[in-house]
């Protein structure tokens, strides 16, 4: 029998709201977990942080607004003043939905709402798809509101649109899991990193206890988050933070790439754990190749290549990505190589416990034809700074630097894995600022950075950046801008141009969205040149020089 009222998540979300006591906000989940029945805990679990299905699950309510107004509009009869004072005061559309139900509703809800009825309704609506899914969609909503009061539809809102604010993130959930069930908490965040779901491993702690989660393992066809990386300013840091005892691997500018097999079926994921299989026919194709592994979950980056091999820049990958229709045209179009460079999983055994340099050398046992990724174990940093350089000549982004004795750690961002990467520097001025928001508000904190077009003799916009200046810095920087202002559009101050920093960046791309025809990527202020004025700043002309040199190890798009 299902117990608990989806009244009472609502009822936690706004206590949760209340404090911003770590300890005070696990006390109140854990509380909340032990009353569930254990067919209520994967759902409850999930809905409470907001998440209505785990993350490699690829199914999504997809309700419009609108949708959500019509349904809202059916069941309250609110004037024109209190929708607009609703809409003025609202900080979400949750708390918009609950102002209208408070004030305007026409008849009381109807009958209780269980936190169950809640789970099985969205995955109706989840499932509701092609002809007719609107208007069902519209239908299965109402049901839910027409039982919801105020406070229930406030959350309905929130989790549908993904605005839950009580600041319960994921490691604080487990944590609450681990208080609950009384287990290391440990346990619990290995079990979530391999199984990628809250919900079933709050549902195994609160049922099977430890021994429940100590068994946790990886399942095939299941997307492991991938592990992530630090950065590293250059590579005497990371030799330094690993004590001289590191492997180094090119750092290619591509998409990491999850991919499980099985005989002859295989999947592949990306980062964010979506099925891509139907996009890369081509790479699956490449993957089967693995033939000494019946089962295997590898991973690796793929990269967009021109006809001669040569990487091109990441946003012709992103084409190949988001590509739905007319595939295989396109698969000839960008041609797409992976490179290999780390294997989770091997015929029914977990490696992810393994360290790293082992699981490398069962890779490398086993790769036959498929690329692996460019590697190095250096014996000195000069043999890493050469390996660098012929990394840069290759047209790739910098390198990766690696513990050899390091576990593979799904989802972390660890210290055991480090991204160095090529910059390049130029002088820009800043032509506007943005004023920022949250903890910037108050700042003109995100400079748009101009370079001269000695042409047009104008400044145009090559890329924005929020990054790299210190909070003293922001405030001096708002007060020096507000002297040159020239006008204001929205929440953007025009200034004359004359402040000079000195900006860090990965990449130069070709771009509709500037005048300039150019975009940095990952810009960043490294330093305000106080030493220089304007007209010693670079210039467009220097950044096409630039752009044009990139492609003397990359591919020309
Ligand atoms: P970035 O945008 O800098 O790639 P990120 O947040 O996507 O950052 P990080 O963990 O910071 O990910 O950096 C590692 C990323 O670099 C991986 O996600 C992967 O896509 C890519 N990559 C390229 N080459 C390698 C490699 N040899 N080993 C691991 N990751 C690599």
């Amino acid at each position: 029998m299902d117990s608990a009222t989806f009244l009472q998540l609502a009822n936690l979300g706004e206590q949760l709201e209340q404090t911003r006591k770590r300890k005070e906000m696990t006390a109140l989940l854990a509380e909340f977990l032990q009353d569930l029945e254990p067919q209520e805990i994967p759902a409850a679990v999930r809905l409470t942080i907001g998440q209505i299905f785990p993350e490699w699950d690829g199914r999504a309510l997809n309700i419009s607004w609108k949708t959500m107004m019509a349904v809202v509009d059916n069941l309250t009869d609110a004037r024109a003043d209190v929708r607009a004072q609703a809409s003025a005061e609202a900080v979400d559309g949750g708390q918009f939905v609950y102002m209208l139900l408070e004030q305007a509703r026409r008849q009381p809800p109807t009958s209780p709402l269980m936190i169950m009825d809640v789970f099985h309704t969205f995955e109706e609506i989840a499932g509701a798809t092609g002809r007719g899914s609107r208007v069902r969609k519209e239908s299965l909503l109402r049901e839910l509101l027409e039982r919801a009061t105020p406070v229930e539809a406030k959350y309905l809102a929130k989790i549908i649109y993904g605005e839950m604010r009580h600041g319960v993130s994921e490691g604080l959930m487990l944590d609450a899991i681990a208080i609950a069930a009384g287990i290391k908490s440990h346990w619990v965040r290995r079990a979530n990193q391999l199984w990628g779901d809250l919900g079933e491993v709050a549902w195994a702690a609160l049922t099977k206890g430890d021994a429940g989660l100590r068994s946790a393992t990886v399942r095939l066809f299941r997307p492991l988050k991938p592990m992530l990386a630090q950065t590293a300013n250059d590579l005497p840091e990371a030799f330094e933070r690993f004590g001289g005892r590191l492997a180094l691997e090119y750092k290619l500018d591509g998409a990491r790439v999850q991919l499980h097999g099985r005989d002859e079926e295989v999947r592949i994921y990306s980062r964010n754990l979506t099925d891509v299989t139907d996009s890369l026919p081509d790479v699956a194709d490449h993957i089967r190749k693995l033939q000494v592994a019946t089962e295997f979950i590898v991973e690796g980056e793929a990269i967009a290549v021109d006809p001669r091999g040569r990487p091109l820049p990441f946003q012709h990958l992103m084409r190949r990505f988001r590509r739905k229709h007319a595939i295989a045209t396109m698969a000839e179009e960008i041609p797409v190589d992976l490179h290999l460079f780390d294997l989770l999983y091997l015929n029914g055994e977990s490696l992810v416990d393994v360290p790293y340099q082992e699981r490398w050398s069962v890779l490398n046992s086993m790769v036959g034809s498929v690329n692996l990724i460019r590697r190095i174990v250096p014996e000195t940093l000069e043999e890493g700074k050469e390996f660098a350089e012929s990394a840069r000549r290759d047209g790739h982004e910098g390198l990766m630097a690696k513990d050899l004795t390091s576990a593979y750690t799904p989802g972390v961002r660890g210290r055991s894995w480090l991204k160095v990467k090529h910059v390049m520097s130029l002088d820009l001025v800043i032509a506007a600022a943005d004023w920022g928001y949250g903890r910037r508000h108050g700042w003109l904190s995100n400079y748009h950075l101009a370079v001269f077009d000695e042409e047009t003799r104008e400044f145009l916009v090559v890329g924005k950046t929020f990054k790299g200046l210190s909070d003293a810095e922001f405030q001096a920087m708002t007060e020096r801008l507000l002297v040159l202002e020239l006008g204001r559009q929205r929440s953007t101050v025009f200034v004359q141009p004359r402040i000079v920093v000195e900006v860090l960046f990965n990449e130069i791309q070709q771009s509709g969205q500037y005048r300039s025809g150019m975009a940095l990527r990952f810009a960043r202020i490294s330093r305000i040149r106080e030493d220089k004025n304007v007209a010693q700043a670079d210039t467009l002309q220097t950044l096409r020089a630039l752009y044009e040199k990139q492609f003397e190890y990359k591919g020309r798009p």
